[in-house]
Formats: structure tokens, C-alpha cells, sequence
């Protein structure tokens, strides 16, 4: 079990415990408000594990709501995805899923409740001038020369932009609140714009469009949240979440609470940032191993199990933090080090010759995990021709150097001890094979003369083994904060993806896509879920054993 099992506590949790305690609330209501604009990625988990988790453990309900008012960046493909990764996560959404888009009509109403309240007006200033008047953090804006129409003319306004009749950017209605708040979101926000875009939920029935800080808080309202949580920078929109629902009739008021959105270190979290990543092709799309989507760590190897880890780990709080990788690392190796069945591969193949083996193929039974035989074990071929990692083999070695040595004893993994005994060379001076001799009474026993031998390598049979390719991933980018870079394509590492060429035991032919191996002495890989096939085998490198950087095998 790599998920710890005690229940998280934080602030928020505090505040439902206050809440429920006090009568305020009797059950609890959360939703994961995503955007359609792009694939989740680990930051969404972080949000979908506290909302969701919240809902678990409280008993309560959490709804998946798209958050759809931009039909121009929204798309059916990323609406599925988000269902898929929820689900993946191990997650259930509370009755249908919601749609923002499902109360366009309602939205529509309460926008003319704000203008019969004298309210919300029809403004015509260009998007230029309004962010002239709207003055900036130490100046109070000015008042739009529109701000002060009728009630009637502001309907037959509204109503006219609704029918199609405005140009896009020519007209937009707006709150009227305070052109002097010391809260820039408070100074006569839009809360509808024209746009003639087809919507993947609508269709043409809309070419008015709500905006997201009018939308979310009646969305939550209307579904009856009770706790709405947010990412900080949210924080001041809370005034405009408070002051739409004081002022249109609706009976439920929920309550919007902020935490700190989750950086990874060596990493973009951004979906715009994502999304030229994809379409410049910098990338093999969203779900690319290196990608921060729950889709590409998916591909990866990652388990739901440790993603809900790792967010417990993270915590949630208000301040801003940066998560270095190796804690990601270190929570699925956790669970891959319990969980994943042990297979060989050699990814830089050497040949080896046992010279005394002049046998058929032997079948070699060989455990699945050290330490849990309920996992069972498997066959593994030993033949006379085998394959072993290049730098398991030294011409000389040292005391440090446990591996195979010219004229020394090596055990390979799960078989017999065997001895280099000579090499051949290419011209180049490149090692083609090494001759060695096996001692066929070590099978599962040291030598009876009491020699020892220390080291352990693995192998793969060259008559059995399975051509693999090998996907080897590092850090997408070359600098901690690649945000913060000018360009952060320039930062891009070069060396994000080296694919070898190895062999992996026969009994891979069969892996599962996802599926998790460790690889003996190599770290966790699984089968591409798009490109492996018995045909082609594709392994994607997980994590490494210990540290992404560590040597592995010392
Ligand atoms: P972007 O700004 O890159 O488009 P977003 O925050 O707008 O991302 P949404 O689809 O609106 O993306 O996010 C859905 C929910 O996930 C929101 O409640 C948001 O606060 C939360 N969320 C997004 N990114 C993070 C993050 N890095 N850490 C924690 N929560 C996040
Ligand atoms: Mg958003």
C-alpha cells in the first residue's frame, strides 16, 4: 500500500468542520470546474484530489462542471479527456456531469435582473478605452459615457447584441459597480461580450457569451455548492462572486475559499503554454510522457494511486510553493517498488557467449518480486547466447567495480555464475562478445568450494530476448522555472527523449500498456499505450530506481 491511509487536514477542512459543527451546513457540495481548453495536467489533480476527496471522506456530493464560455478555445476532445482523467484519477462525479452552458438561459435572465436593478449597463467604449478608464492599482478609473443609459435602452441594447445584431467588440454589457474600487476586478467588470462562435454545447443558439467571473458564481449557486474552492489568484474575484449573488435573486449563497495552485519544478503548468508546446509540435501531443498532464504521466507509468499520493503529500495551503520533481519521483517509485513485477532488460546490449552451455534453451523460474511470492513468478529462457548491459563489463576492474571482469565471477540475476574468460573486439576496439563459461552447479546456490561472488547483473537470452525500443525521458525543460524564461521554448532540453535500442525477456511480449515493470537494476518502465505492439515492443522509462540522477547499479 503506497497511499497513506490517514485523511488529510487542512484550512479548508477546517472550515467544513466549522461549518458543519455550527449548523451552517449539513452536508457538503464541492465541484471541479474545469475549463474545456486543454488536457488536465498534475495541478488538476492537485484541485480534483481536494475537491473530490472532500466529497469522499465528508460523505458530500462533488460535481464536474465545464466551465464553457469560450467557445473559440474549447473543444469536444478536451471535454472527453477531462472525463477520462477524472475517472482514471478514481474518481466519480455526482449525478449528470454540468455544463456551464446548461444555464446560458438562466444567465441570461439574471444579466436582465441587473439591468432592470440599474444594475448592469450596455457599454460601447473599445476594448482600448476601457482599459484606459479603468485606471490602474493607484488610480481610480472613469466613468464610461455609456454607464448612465435607461433601463429600456439598456435592454433594447442587450437585446440587440443577443440577436446577432452587434458587431464582436462593439458593445458588452458590464456590472455597474465602482470605477474607484481599490479591487481592479470591482471596477465595472464585463459580464457579457459578443462572439459569433460556434459552441461544442450550444451550437449558433449564442453568439453573447457570459464571462467566467458572472458564470462561476451563479454556476455554483444554481447546483447548490456550498464550498467553492479556488486557486489564489482568485482571490479578489470573491468581491464580484459575492456581489452578483447579493444581487440577483437566487437562494443559495456558497462560499468561495482560495489555496495555492500547485509549480512543479522543470516544468509548465500553464494550458497556453501546454497547448504551443502541442501544436508547434515540440511534443508528441498532450499525453507525451514528458508532458505534466495526467494523460502524459499516464503514458508515462504513473499510477492513479500515486498521483492521489503525491496531492495528499503537497498538501493545501495559501502559500506559494514550488514542488521540486523528485517528490513526484519518489511517490511512484514508493508504489512501483510494492507493485510492480520485477523483468530484465538489457538497454545497451553486449553479447555473451557461454561457451561450456551446449544445452537446448532452459527455462528458468524466476520470482516476480523479492519480497511478495504472492506475486508469483515466471519463466525466463537461458540459452548459450546471451545479451548483458555494456557497462556491466570491465576489462579491469577495482574493488568498487561489482559487475563482470575480464577473468573474474559474475551471478547473472535469477540464474548461474559465470566467468569472462575472453573478449573479441571490432576494429574500432568496441567489445563484440564476450566469452565466458558458466559453473552449472550455482543455480539458486553459491559455488561449493565457498567462492564468493559478489556481484549480480542481468541479462536478457539473444535467442529468446524481444527487440524493444526504449523510451528514456528526462526533465522537459533545462532550467528549474522555465515560466519565468523570456521564451521558455528556448529552454526547452534537448535531451528529453533518448530512445535506445535493447531487449527485454520474452515474457514482455505480453505487457500491458501502462503497466509498470521494474526493469532489474534499471528503473520502471511500461509499454507505450499507443505505440507498443507485440510487433513493435515500445517501452516508456517510468522513473529511474533511485534519483533521476543517480547512477544506477553502484
Ligand atoms: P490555465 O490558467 O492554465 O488555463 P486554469 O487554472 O484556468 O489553467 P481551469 O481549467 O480553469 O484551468 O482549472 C480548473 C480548476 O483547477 C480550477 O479550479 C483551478 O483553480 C484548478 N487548477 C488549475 N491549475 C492548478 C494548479 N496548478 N494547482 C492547483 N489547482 C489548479
Ligand atoms: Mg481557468
Amino acid at each position: 500500500m503506497s497511499e497513506s491511509e490517514a485523511r488529510p487536514t487542512n484550512f479548508i477542512r477546517q472550515i467544513i468542520d466549522a461549518d458543519l459543527a455550527s449548523g451552517k451546513h449539513t452536508s457538503v457540495h464541492t465541484r471541479f470546474p474545469p475549463e474545456p481548453n486543454g488536457y488536465l495536467h498534475i495541478g488538476h489533480a492537485k484541485s480534483i484530489c481536494l475537491n473530490f476527496g472532500i466529497a469522499q471522506d465528508y460523505q458530500g456530493q462533488c460535481n464536474l462542471r465545464f466551465d464553457d464560455t469560450n467557445p473559440e478555445k474549447e473543444d469536444i476532445e478536451y471535454v472527453e479527456s477531462i472525463k477520462n482523467d477524472v475517472n482514471w484519477l478514481g474518481f466519480e462525479w455526482s449525478g449528470e456531469i454540468c455544463y456551464s452552458s446548461n444555464y446560458f438561459d438562466k444567465l441570461y435572465g439574471f444579466a436582465i435582473e441587473l439591468i432592470n436593478k440599474g444594475l448592469a449597463y450596455v457599454d460601447e467604449l473599445s476594448p482600448e478605452q476601457m482599459r484606459e478608464y479603468r485606471g490602474t492599482l493607484t488610480e481610480p478609473g472613469k466613468h464610461s459615457p455609456y454607464r448612465d443609459r435607461s433601463v429600456e435602452e439598456n435592454l433594447a441594447l442587450f437585446e440587440k447584441m443577443k440577436n446577432g445584431e452587434v458587431e464582436e467588440g462593439k458593445m458588452c454589457l458590464r456590472a455597474k459597480i465602482d470605477m474607484a474600487s481599490p479591487f481592479m476586478v470591482m471596477r465595472d467588470p464585463v459580464i457579457y461580450r459578443v462572439r459569433f462562435a460556434t459552441h461544442h454545447q450550444t451550437g449558433d443558439k449564442w453568439c453573447i457569451y457570459p464571462m467566467y467571473d458572472f458564470t462561476h458564481c451563479i454556476s455554483d449557486a444554481l447546483e447548490g455548492i456550498t464550498h467553492s474552492i479556488c486557486t489564489l489568484e482568485f482571490m479578489d474575484n470573491r468581491r464580484l462572486y459575492d456581489w452578483v449573488l447579493e444581487n440577483i435573486t437566487i437562494d443559495c449563497t456558497p462560499h468561495q475559499y482560495e489555496f495555492s495552485r500547485l509549480n512543479l519544478e522543470y516544468t509548465v503548468m500553464s494550458k497556453r503554454k501546454l497547448n504551443q508546446l502541442v501544436t508547434e509540435k515540440l511534443v508528441d501531443g498532450w499525453d507525451d510522457p514528458r508532458m505534466p498532464t495526467i494523460s502524459g504521466l499516464r503514458r508515462r507509468g504513473f499510477t492513479p494511486a500515486s498521483m492521489r499520493e503525491f496531492c495528499k503529500r503537497i498538501g493545501v495551503t495559501k502559500q506559494d510553493n514550488t514542488i521540486e520533481i523528485s517528490s513526484l519521483e519518489s511517490c511512484i517509485r514508493d508504489d512501483l517498488n510494492e507493485n510492480a513485477p520485477r523483468a530484465m532488460a538489457v538497454l545497451d546490449p553486449v553479447k555473451v557467449v557461454i561457451e561450456n552451455f551446449d544445452g537446448e534453451t532452459e527455462m528458468l523460474t524466476v520470482a516476480n518480486h523479492p519480497n511478495k511470492p504472492e506475486m508469483g513468478s515466471r519463466e525466463v529462457p537461458f540459452s548459450r547466447e546471451l545479451y548483458i548491459e555494456r557497462e556491466d563489463f570491465r576489462e579491469e576492474g577495482n574493488k568498487k567495480y561489482k559487475r563482470l571482469v575480464l577473468g573474474k565471477e559474475v551471478r547473472l540475476r535469477g540464474a548461474y555464475v559465470i566467468k569472462a574468460e575472453r573478449i573479441e573486439k571490432d576494429a574500432e576496439g568496441n567489445i563484440t562478445t564476450i566469452f565466458c563459461t558458466y559453473d552449472n552447479e550455482t543455480l539458486g546456490k553459491n559455488p561449493a568450494d565457498g567462492r564468493k561472488v559478489k556481484g549480480v547483473i542481468h541479462w536478457v537470452s539473444a535467442e529468446a530476448g524481444v527487440a524493444a525500443e526504449i523510451r528514456l525521458y528526462d526533465r522537459l525543460f533545462t532550467v528549474p522555472n522555465p515560466g519565468a524564461a523570456d521564451d521558455f521554448v528556448s529552454v526547452i532540453n534537448p535531451e528529453s527523449l533518448t530512445v535506445v535500442n535493447g531487449f527485454v525477456e520474452p515474457s514482455l511480449v505480453a505487457a500491458e500498456a501502462e503497466k509498470a515493470f521494474q526493469f532489474e537494476r534499471m528503473g520502471y518502465f511500461c509499454a507505450d499505450n499507443k505505440d507498443s505492439s507485440p510487433e513493435h515492443l515500445v517501452f516508456n522509462r517510468t522513473v529511474g530506481l533511485r534519483d533521476t540522477w543517480a547512477k544506477i547499479g553502484e
